[in-house]
């Protein structure tokens, strides 16, 4: 049998947008991103955090932007848009990574909480993958990853409000691909468990919580927000051309238990 092309990993020439890429998994998967190759525009709600990391990123020889912009907010995901059209020209890779959590047993959870986390999870999701799309579908091209949570797939008490969310996210990332495949545009989601950021910073102080956390996983441990890259770079390189609609657990085994 003859191999007719190996999968390339590599991203140079593309152009890739990852929101919430200030700290935590976002700038770990902006710097993965840019280490294959890709230019990077990260985003957030706080100046001072998204100048830090795209120096830092650029130093290691990145080629990282920023904007601020807020997910919730469909005037400043329009603005962003005009910026990338004028920065870039394009969009190839998406990461739709911003997200936020507010942990509360059922009965305590307000309105506002569940309006804060659904905004910027779900709504969020929603308003930048659309302008995403329309470029794709355009180009004929694209890669588009959302990235989920376990808590989307398994009950954990405290989620309500989140749990919702990363649910919603993943039938987003089904009906999407659904309707982008024919424009050459995969869409896949990411589902990490727990992985060290400011996110689960509280667990770390907690050793009997993180030791419950830690025993559900097959490998006995958090994740490290560098065990993020690789499946990233995976969906928005060709490796992954014929993936669509997919969601990869990050967990350590944890949803295979
Ligand atoms: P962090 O809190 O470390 O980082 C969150 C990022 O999102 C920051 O850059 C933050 O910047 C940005 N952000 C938050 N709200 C908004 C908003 N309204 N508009 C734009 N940007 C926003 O979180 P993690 O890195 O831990 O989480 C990243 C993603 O991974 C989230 O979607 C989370 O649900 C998911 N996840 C994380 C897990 C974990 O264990 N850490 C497990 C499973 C999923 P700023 O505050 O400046 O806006």
């Amino acid at each position: 049998m003859q191999i007719t092309a190996y999968p390339s990993f590599d991203l140079a020439g593309k152009k890739a947008l990852v929101t919430g890429g200030s700290k935590g998994i976002g700038l770990a998967i902006a710097a993965g991103l840019a280490h294959y190759g890709a230019e990077v525009m990260i985003t957030g709600r706080h100046e001072e955090a998204l100048i830090e990391a795209a120096r830092a990123l650029n130093a290691e020889g990145g080629k990282v932007s920023w904007k601020i912009s807020d997910v919730t907010s469909k005037e400043d995901v329009g603005a962003l848009f005009k910026h990338i059209d004028a920065e870039f020209g394009q969009l190839d890779i998406l990461v739709n990574n911003a997200g936020m959590n507010i942990r509360k047993l059922l009965v305590e959870v307000e309105e506002e909480d569940w309006d804060r986390v659904l905004d910027t999870n779900l709504k969020g999701i929603f308003l930048v993958g659309q302008q995403a799309a329309k470029r794709m579908m355009e180009q004929k091209n694209g890669r588009i990853i959302n990235i989920s949570s376990i808590l989307g797939k398994v009950g954990n008490s405290l989620q309500t409000s989140y749990a919702a969310s990363k649910g919603g996210i993943d039938q987003l990332t089904k009906v999407w691909a659904a309707e982008l495949a024919e424009y050459n545009v995969t869409v896949n989601g990411l589902a990490p468990a727990y992985i060290k950021t400011s996110m689960t910073a509280h667990f770390l102080e907690d050793p009997e919580r993180l030791g419950k956390i830690v025993d559900r996983t097959m490998m006995k441990r958090m994740g490290e927000v560098e065990e993020m890259i690789g499946p990233t770079v995976f969906f928005a390189s060709d490796a992954s051309s014929y993936v669509t609609g997919q969601t990869l657990y990050i967990d350590g085994g944890w949803t295979a238990n």
